[in-house]
């Protein structure tokens, strides 16, 4: 592949499309952050790739992207031809685009790192296919011969997307459920529109549809319709349902009024920034998990955040929008150690939350009317690392202190469950509550029902969007394979 200017990266700095000034997201402006870049933008920004020859980047990118491929295309305002080559690998390049965090991935593995700035790959991304899809391309599926094999997908979160993505790629129907009245799982319900606009779920589902995958919402399985009724009907069945799970820490007085989980409040709130009905009766919460709260008012106050992750941080920029006085985040280990995406935590900053490091919660203050007042935390030092790899936060002993708020978030993560109606029909799960996928004779992502396949959060438990994308699509050539279909390419051919 030819380049016109191999020391492009010389002249030209790293640049990311232009974003929504901070003045107005602190005024309340729900936007996605950054904009998209124009052609000329894209053109100079994907011209800075050095084509190294051994491209980390692909290889770090959880779907192993063609990235310099695609970058050369988008120099040769070839935009169909890349959007055609995203989607080879990725079934939402659209949405990796926009919230990957590409510090720790593709771009955190770029050659040009090493002091000249990594080519910004998601927003290359996000411009590519955001800009076919404009010009009208559409994936072309006239040539596929159905199999007149049909496949029901329970989940339409990131991996259910992506696994009926590639079955309807190979001629199986898919049939999508979700007990949401809309697609996208937590893309929808869950991650803020500052980080990722409703309207691509939206046309996502459009373009979904157009490959004639089918979807049934409001509908939960286990509940309206059972496993084995699925069996019975579909000749595979493949489950992404997710980590909803919430880990609250267990802390004294965490009933209190004030203390709110975040993902109801992020969903609830989601709801109505996107002025859907936030007590729409189509949406009902997993049995046990009550994401009907009514959401406090937050301006004038002072909100306190626990956890430092996605999570976290969705819930502090949130929370500035809502217009509260005083935004703090208070994480048990240092800034180094916060799991989430860096950039996130720089926005954040930026839009005026104060970060506490190296603070363990102990327990919720409250007044006599059991309301809220602060956190008693103790203030830690990192220790050995723990069986995961991480330094573990131990405690200072006598660095007790108590940060005063008016409204507490925990946001302390999720992990999955297997629930009953899997467990009666065989399908074993770890001891946290991980369904057990692969392995041994199995093909990948078999479950232990020869005809039952898992992947996404509730295989690997809470992690991120495009290992929830490489894990359906990889799931669905298993599946093809079993059906004796032609299997969808599980590794991209170039990346061997
Ligand atoms: P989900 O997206 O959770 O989808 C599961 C779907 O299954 C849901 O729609 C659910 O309704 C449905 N379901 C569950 N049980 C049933 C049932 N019995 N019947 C019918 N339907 C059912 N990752 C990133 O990469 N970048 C980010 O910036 C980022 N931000 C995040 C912010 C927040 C607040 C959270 C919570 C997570 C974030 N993540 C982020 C993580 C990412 O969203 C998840 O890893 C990803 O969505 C997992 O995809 P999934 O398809 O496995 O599950
Ligand atoms: Fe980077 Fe994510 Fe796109 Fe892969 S999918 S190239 S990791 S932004």
């Amino acid at each position: 592949m030819s380049r016109k200017q191999v020391f492009q990266f010389l002249e030209m700095p790293r640049e990311m499309p232009r974003r929504i000034p901070v003045e107005l997201r602190t005024a309340g402006d729900w936007g996605e952050l950054y904009g998209r870049f124009g052609a000329q933008e894209a053109s100079h920004q994907s011209g800075r790739c050095l084509d190294c020859g051994n491209p980390y980047c692909s290889w770090k990118c959880p779907v192993h992207n063609a990235i310099p491929q695609w970058l050369q295309l988008v120099q040769e305002n070839r935009i169909r031809e890349a959007a055609e080559l995203c989607h080879s690998t990725n079934p939402l390049p659209e949405v990796c685009g926009r919230v990957c965090p590409q510090d720790r991935l593709c771009e955190g593995s770029c050659t040009l790192n090493d002091g000249f700035g990594a080519v910004t790959i998601g927003a290359v991304e996000k411009y590519i296919v955001d800009t076919a899809f404009e010009q009208g391309w559409r994936p072309d599926l006239s040539a596929v011969e159905p199999t007149g094999h049909r496949v029901a997908v329970v989940g339409a979160g990131p991996a259910g997307i992506a696994c009926a993505d590639r079955l309807a790629r190979v001629g199986i129907q898919a049939v999508v459920y979700d007990r949401y009245e809309q697609i996208g799982g937590l893309l929808q319900f869950g991650i803020p529109t500052f980080k990722l606009d409703k309207a691509v779920i939206a046309r996502r589902r459009e373009v979904l549809e157009g490959m004639g995958i089918q979807f049934r919402l409001g509908v939960e399985v286990g509940r309206d319709v059972t496993l084995e009724q699925l069996l019975e009907e579909y000749d595979a069945v493949f489950l992404g349902t997710g980590a909803y799970r919430y880990t609250d820490g267990g802390l004294p007085g965490q009933d209190a009024e004030g203390v709110l989980p975040a993902l109801p409040f992020l969903v609830q709130n989601g709801r109505i920034v996107t002025g859907a009905d936030p007590a729409t009766a189509q949406s009902r919460p997993i049995a046990g998990w009550e994401d009907h709260i009514k959401l406090p008012d937050l301006a004038g106050r002072r909100v306190l955040v626990l956890g430092g992750g996605d999570t976290g941080m969705d819930c502090v920029r949130s929370a500035i929008r809502l217009g509260a006085a005083r935004v703090t985040c208070a994480y048990r280990r240092d800034e180094a150690s916060m799991p989430g995406s860096a950039r996130e935590v720089a926005n954040a900053r930026e839009e005026g939350v104060r970060f506490l490091f190296n603070r363990q919660p102990l327990a919720i203050e409250t007044d006599e009317l059991n309301r809220v007042t602060g956190v008693r935390v103790v203030e830690t030092k990192l220790g050995e690392p723990d069986a995961r790899g991480r330094r573990v936060a131990v405690p200072i002993e006598g660095s007790e202190s108590v940060i005063e708020a008016d409204v507490v978030i925990i946001a302390f993560g999720f992990s999955p469950t297997v629930p009953e109606w899997m467990t009666k029909l065989g399908i074993e799960g770890t001891s946290n509550g991980r369904i057990l996928a692969g392995g041994g004779e199995r093909l990948p992502y078999q479950t232990s029902h020869p005809r039952v396949f898992a992947g996404g959060d509730a295989v690997r438990g809470a992690d991120l969007v495009v290992t929830a994308v490489a894990e359906g699509r990889d799931a669905a050539a298993s599946i093809a394979e079993l059906l004796g279909a032609q299997p969808p390419v599980r590794t991209p051919q170039y990346a061997e």
